[in-house]
């Protein structure tokens, strides 16, 4: 619960794109919610350690990056349709974490 610095009235949650703020209904005052600024701290630092983690388990190639440039990826196959299909190569830069993909 969150009350408006200007008027005092109640603040509701609202999100825009990935931020979320906390709007007065009165005024139309309106702050950033700290709590889920935070908890989205949270999230990138687990998403960074999971791109960690991962780069222990996956075989690089030497590999030009459409991104930046560096000729050096991680890489491994998924088979995302029919099984008649080819299996989809995909490639993540060393440098910039770059992903994409190649049938
Ligand atoms: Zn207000
Ligand atoms: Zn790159």
């Amino acid at each position: 619960m969150e009350f408006c610095d200007r008027c005092g009235a109640m603040m509701l949650p609202i999100k825009k794109g990935s931020k979320n703020y906390w709007e007065c209904r009165i005024c139309n005052y309106k702050k950033l919610a700290k709590i889920a600024a935070l908890k989205l701290k949270t999230e990138i630092k687990h998403q960074k350690r999971r791109i960690e983690e991962a780069r222990d388990i996956l075989p690089t190639i030497a590999k030009l990056c459409p991104n930046c440039e560096h000729n050096k990826a991680y890489y491994w196959t998924e088979q995302t349709g029919m099984e008649d299909k080819p299996i989809t190569q995909l490639f993540r830069c060393v440098k910039c974490n770059y992903t994409w993909r190649e049938d």
